[in-house]
């Protein structure tokens, strides 16, 4: 499946919910198969919205290697510095075959008051890297791929990426709330 890329309109659409009973049914079953695939497929994406697969419903995923570089961080591994983006450093983490948390209808339940800013990229805004703010913490509630309610408080890069499919799903873009644009290059493309 191909990534839809800006400035297609469904990106900009305001996304649907999904019925509950369709949350089991093959057509959406489908479309999070098709999602984990791209998603995994892409050099360095870690989360990947519905809208993006060309389908204007309210559905996210994100891969379990936001996790992995939030521990990495905290473990003292510094970003790739953000001027120089031809010296990549190794990643910190090995690389392997991604769990994917899949959000569907998700709710904001609670923010942190705290903002932080840092370097974002999109898989929709090929070669574009920005500073944008977020919350330092944020907790949503959602339902899985197996129709479950889940709630899921989520801090520092991992909450960072909430953010960004989130707003996917809104019709924004991280283009729209970006403080200065970058030439570096992140670890982590949503
Ligand atoms: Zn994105």
């Amino acid at each position: 499946m191909a990534i839809v890329k800006e400035p297609d309109r469904v990106l900009r659409k305001k996304a649907a919910e999904v019925a509950l009973a369709d949350i089991k049914s093959s057509r959406i079953q489908k479309l999070l198969a098709a999602m984990r695939e791209t998603l995994s497929e892409t050099q360095d994406g870690v989360g990947l919205a519905a809208p993006q697969a060309g389908e204007s419903l309210r559905i996210f995923i994100v891969s379990e290697e936001a996790e992995e570089i939030d521990r990495a961080e905290k473990a003292g591994w510094q970003r790739r510095k953000r001027k120089t983006p031809e010296k990549k450093e190794q990643e910190p983490y090995e690389k392997r075959a991604w769990k994917y948390y899949v959000f569907i209808n998700p709710v904001v339940k609670k923010v942190s008051r705290k903002m932080l800013e840092d370097a974002e990229g999109c898989l929709s805004v090929p070669q574009k890297y920005g500073i944008v703010m977020r919350h330092e913490k944020i907790t949503v509630e959602a339902y899985n791929e197996c129709a479950k309610k889940i709630i899921r408080g989520s801090s520092r890069f991992f909450a960072r990426v909430m953010q960004h499919e989130l707003d996917h799903l809104e019709g924004t873009l991280f283009i729209d709330k970006v403080k200065q644009f970058i030439e570096a290059e992140k670890p982590g493309k949503n």
